[in-house]
């Protein structure tokens, strides 16, 4: 599939590269390196990001020239990273156009023109590096900060499972070929916003536990007391998976029309793809996430009765 992917930009000119909206690491460094890749191959390409580029990730080579648009600018093919519909990138007009689908993830699906799903990769970013070496594009320092810190933060620092030594060859070779692992960690976990760090305490202090779940909620009142944005909730979730007992954690956030986005994460016992499916959404075994209406009683409700083990016993001290 990836000698076809090729063919298909060898074949054509100009392209607009993708990801989902609200955009993680992976999405966002996949679809800068991409781009860069394509115009080291000799073609136009735009990056086109529904949300913009997240604070966290401007630093990123490239990031000042990605795009935030609604509508698919225009184009003789658009690569969609990361994304199992054209409905997940939100931007219009693409089901006009020639789509070719890069993705990772189990939950992936064949709706484009070429779909290259790789589900054994750690992140997105392994297979564009793929297609760089195919096409003899010569990795530079660049593109490797893009695809290293893609790499880093899909597998968890390359701590979630399924990293294996493979991960680390390709981070190796992405290392020298000129990525700074300091650097790029530096950016990403030590470039928080005191917003998003008022709204983890807000969060933690409504901790709720059953058995092996966890769950915290922020609300839009709370966004705002705080001066967050969306993209500070990205990550709130592992907090509440960081306790010993705890096998999945689950993140609510109110969205401005009352439904709730929720984010599920497990330490591999449990695969909450399955789980996202159920409700309409997607992801990996130990990532992975949904919309689903509120009220947050009723949500959080539902999507605990789901993932509560039959023995579970609740705990009495809640919060
Ligand atoms: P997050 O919880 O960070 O939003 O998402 C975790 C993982 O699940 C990511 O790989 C993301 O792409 C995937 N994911 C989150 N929400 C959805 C959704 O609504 N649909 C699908 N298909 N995947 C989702």
């Amino acid at each position: 599939m990836l000698d076809k992917v090729l063919q298909a930009i060898r074949d054509r000119h100009r392209f607009v590269v993708t990801s989902h909206a609200r955009p993680d690491g992976d999405g966002i460094g996949s679809a800068l390196a991409c781009g860069q890749i394509l115009r080291a191959m000799g073609k136009d390409a735009d990056v086109v990001i529904y949300d913009g580029i997240p604070r966290i990730y401007q630093e990123l080579p490239f990031a000042n020239r990605a795009l935030r648009a609604q509508v698919v600018p225009p184009n003789d093919a658009v690569i969609l990273l990361e994304c199992d519909s054209t409905r997940r990138a939100l931007l219009e007009g693409l089901d006009q156009c020639f789509l070719i689908n890069i993705d990772h993830h189990v939950s992936g699906r064949n709706f484009a023109d070429i779909n290259w799903i790789d589900s054994s990769v750690m992140a997105t970013a392994e297979l564009v590096y793929r297609l760089a070496r195919l096409a003899c594009v010569p990795i530079d320092r660049d593109i490797a900060t893009c695809l290293y810190t893609a790499l880093m933060t899909d597998t968890g620092s390359f701590m979630f499972e399924g990293t294996n030594e493979h991960t680390f060859t390709v981070a190796r070779e992405l290392v020298l070929a000129g990525a700074d692992p300091a650097q790029c960690a530096r950016h990403i976990y030590f470039g928080h916003s005191t917003s998003k760090m008022r709204l983890l305490g807000a969060a933690l202090t409504h901790l709720h536990r059953d058995g092996p779940l966890a769950w915290i909620w922020v609300t839009q009142e709370q966004m705002a007391r705080f001066g967050a944005r969306e993209e500070d909730c990205e990550g709130l979730v592992n907090y509440a998976l960081s306790m010993g007992d705890v096998q999945v954690a689950i993140f609510f956030r109110e969205l401005p029309d009352g439904r709730y986005r929720v984010s599920l994460r497990s330490k591999g016992e449990v695969n909450v793809s399955t789980v996202a499916e159920q409700f309409g959404g997607g992801g990996h075994k130990c990532a992975s996430g949904f919309s689903l209406d509120g009220p947050l009683a009723i949500a959080v409700s539902k999507v605990v009765d789901r993932l509560r083990p039959p023995t579970s016993v609740q705990d009495s001290s809640p919060e």
